[in-house]
């Protein structure tokens, strides 16, 4: 076979599971509660069948709730997306991102993508003829210089991805980051494709820059987000994408013929739970709450905390413990003292190890706990 993706293996998320199942280690690494979603959630998905709802949703996604989406962006962002015609219920936030990226890059288009960043981003580029323009960004606080960030800019320049916060290293973006990337793509064609998965996990009282809350960037960018992230359900692989109509009738050309609509029963459910339920304002409190607790529990350790601002993963360096490889450590972690983490060196197309590893928070109590009293022997 001529592959089309030559250098793509599987990702580092099933490679480090399926190390930590052989190894019976407590798995950090692949980013998924290890708690129960809400059993009032469940019954609302069973009563959604026992209703009927069993039959194709509109292409678009249910309206009843597009509407509570626009009606929660309006509130959080003001932004006022028009339910008909500018919002998508996708399989999921890497579907979005996938659509997104299927409907507008060409060949020969250029894409800069910070760096590490979420592993889904690059190859899909790649596959529709896209060159990824990668941006590093270090440890420990992977600021970005945007000075710098405008040099990448040619006349092939189709898209910047941003994700805040950011998977895996829980920065966020600031509202100067916002303003210079305003600044930089002024008067340009510039698209943003926002991946916003994490948006209500944001701590210390810090707000999510949502590319939403600025008309200037709205107008040019696709924003996605996953139930997954905020009902703690990521099996069930429901997110959705905002986008001006013009980018959204794009959008929809390729959603209609890659899955046409997705899981109805489950979106009947979600969007009954979200008119019940309060769960916007109390998730970054559960979250920040997970945070502090590992946090305390790794400063035993010697392992060096990085800053974790957003999203649920605590990244920590080990440079002053071990001068190996990050993605040896990772595996001699799992081997020899039963905890899965995912070396970011991963996240990096040149594979750049900063010596740091990330683990995974959104875990039982007694889970952190257990996993900090073998790491302590390290
Ligand atoms: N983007 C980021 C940054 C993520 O961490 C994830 C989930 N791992 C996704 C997108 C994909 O979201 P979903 O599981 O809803 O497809
Ligand atoms: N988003 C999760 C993570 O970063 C897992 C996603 C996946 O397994 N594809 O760990």
């Amino acid at each position: 076979i001529n592959s089309k993706l030559p250098t793509v293996g599987t990702t580092i998320f099933s490679v480090m599971s399926k190390l930590a199942q052989e190894h019976n280690a407590i798995n950090l690494s692949q980013g998924f509660p290890d708690y129960p979603a809400d059993p009032k959630l469940i019954k609302l998905v069973a009563d959604a069948m026992k209703n009927g709802h069993n039959q194709y949703a509109p292409m678009p996604g249910l309206m009843s709730l597009r509407e509570l989406i626009a009606e929660k962006t309006a509130n959080f962002y003001q932004a006022n997306y028009d339910p008909d015609t500018e919002i998508t219920i996708t399989a999921g936030g890497t579907q979005a991102i996938f659509t997104a990226l299927a409907a507008v890059i060409n060949p020969g288009d250029e894409v800069i993508i910070f760096e590490p960043a979420y592993d889904c981003y690059s190859p899909t580029v790649k596959l529709f003829g896209g060159l990824v323009k990668p941006f590093e960004l270090h440890a420990p606080d992977y600021k970005i210089d945007w000075e710098m960030v405008k040099k990448l800019f040619t006349a092939n320049t189709k898209m910047i991805i941003l994700n805040s916060p950011q998977n895996p290293t829980g920065s966020i973006l600031s509202k100067a980051d916002i303003e210079a990337l305003i600044k930089l793509t002024k008067n340009t064609d510039v698209m943003i494709l926002s991946d916003e998965v994490y948006e209500h996990l944001v701590f210390d009282g810090e707000q999510h820059q949502s590319v939403a809350l600025y008309p200037e960037l709205r107008e040019r960018s696709f924003v996605v987000a996953s139930f997954g992230k905020l009902l703690h359900t990521t099996g069930w692989k429901l997110g959705y994408c905002l986008a001006p109509a013009k980018l959204m009738n794009e959008f929809r050309k390729v959603h209609q013929f890659n899955v046409f609509s997705v899981n109805t029963p489950m979106q009947v459910a979600i969007g009954n739970y979200l008119k019940s339920e309060n769960v916007y304002t109390e998730l970054p409190q559960f979250f920040q709450q997970k945070r502090d607790f590992f946090r305390k529990l790794l400063n035993e350790t010697r392992f060096k905390l990085l800053p974790c601002k957003g999203a649920y993963f605590q990244c920590v360096s080990f440079a002053e413990i071990s001068e190996e490889k990050d993605t040896d450590m990772a595996i001699r972690l799992i081997k020899d003292f039963g905890v899965a983490s995912v070396p970011v060196s991963a996240f990096y197309t040149k594979g750049t190890d900063n010596k740091v590893l990330r683990f995974c928070f959104a875990k039982e109590q007694d889970t952190l706990e257990k996993a900090v009293e073998r790491l302590i022997k390290i």
